[in-house]
């Protein structure tokens, strides 16, 4: 079972798009790992998109990430990756087709409202940075059913 990171941005979180985002995974068949409502500060924001540092909107993208809160989690099932991407939808909202989550939330690439992995190494990558080193537990609804003392 692969895991994926996904991230509602400051402006989805801003708009209440976070249940909405997670009403689309959960009825794609996803299951969620881990959640947490967080700020981010520059040096997260700069570490989880450091392969776009040379980019000339970098400054602008951590302005963005740092903006408000965002609500980080963690989705698992089978190719978690590439079904989180096909789920969300282009980079650009101009061309995310009508049914993925950017195309029917986000008119603009600088408010692109969501975040997902773009492959199992970045995943891997993002969940470490978001939620420390200890592997998400890929068995969430039985851990939870042991926490409460029922499993
Ligand atoms: P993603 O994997 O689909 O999110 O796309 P990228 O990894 O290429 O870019 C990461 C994020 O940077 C995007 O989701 C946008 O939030 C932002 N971004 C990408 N291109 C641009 C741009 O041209 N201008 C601005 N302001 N932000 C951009
Ligand atoms: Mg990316």
């Amino acid at each position: 079972m692969e895991q994926t990171f996904v991230m509602v941005k400051p402006d989805g979180v801003r708009r209440g798009l976070i249940g909405p985002i997670i009403a689309r995974f959960e009825q794609k068949g996803f299951t969620l790992a881990a959640i947490e409502l967080l700020r981010i500060d520059r040096l997260l924001a700069e570490q989880h998109y450091s392969d776009l540092r040379t980019k000339p909107f970098f400054g602008e993208l951590v302005d963005y990430l740092t903006s408000g809160p965002v609500c980080a989690m963690v989705w698992q099932g089978e190719h978690a990756v590439e079904n989180a991407r096909a789920l969300i939808g282009k980079t650009n909202p101009v061309e995310a087709s009508t049914g993925t989550i950017r195309g029917d939330f986000a008119m603009d690439i600088a408010g692109n409202i969501v975040h997902g992995s773009d492959s199992a190494a970045s995943a891997a990558r993002e969940i470490g940075l978001f939620f420390g080193k200890q592997p998400v537990s890929s068995h969430p609804l039985d851990l939870y059913a042991s926490e409460q003392g029922h499993g």
